[in-house]
């Protein structure tokens, strides 16, 4: 998956690094593995909803930052997990797409609206 201006700027601050030690701290074996009752060590940190989900800077990180949506696994689930992502990387950009004309949608719609009042105003 690509990683975006934003992603790279957020993943590189010491908030960053510090929370993945917290998380590598609080759950320091692979979560994946557990499930599936392998004990292994955790190396690396995952985020569960990909923090390029976010639609704007501020979303992103939230996403990035949010202790709840991070995963600790090892080297082989990580690459896994996000192997079987790409899979459907087209299903994620087409709910992305949406998402975006969505509330680019409402927000012309609110437009329109106060437009309608504004006018509505002007007549009474
Ligand atoms: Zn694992």
């Amino acid at each position: 998956m690509a990683k975006d201006k934003d992603y790279k700027r957020l993943i590189a601050k010491n908030r960053w690094l510090q929370l993945r030690k917290a998380k590598l701290t609080a759950n320091p074996l692979c979560e994946r593995c557990k499930e599936n009752g392998i004990t292994k060590e955790a190396e690396e940190v995952h985020h569960i909803v990909p923090v390029e989900d976010g639609l704007t800077p501020r979303e992103k990180e939230t996403l990035m930052y949010d202790f709840g949506n991070l995963r600790s696994l090892c080297h082989d689930c990580h690459v896994l997990t996000h192997t079987e992502m790409g899979r459907s990387g087209k299903a994620q950009a087409k709910r992305h797409a949406k998402a975006q004309l969505e509330r680019f949608c409402k927000k012309f719609l609110l437009c329109l609206i106060l437009l309608k009042m504004l006018k509505g105003a002007v007549i009474f």
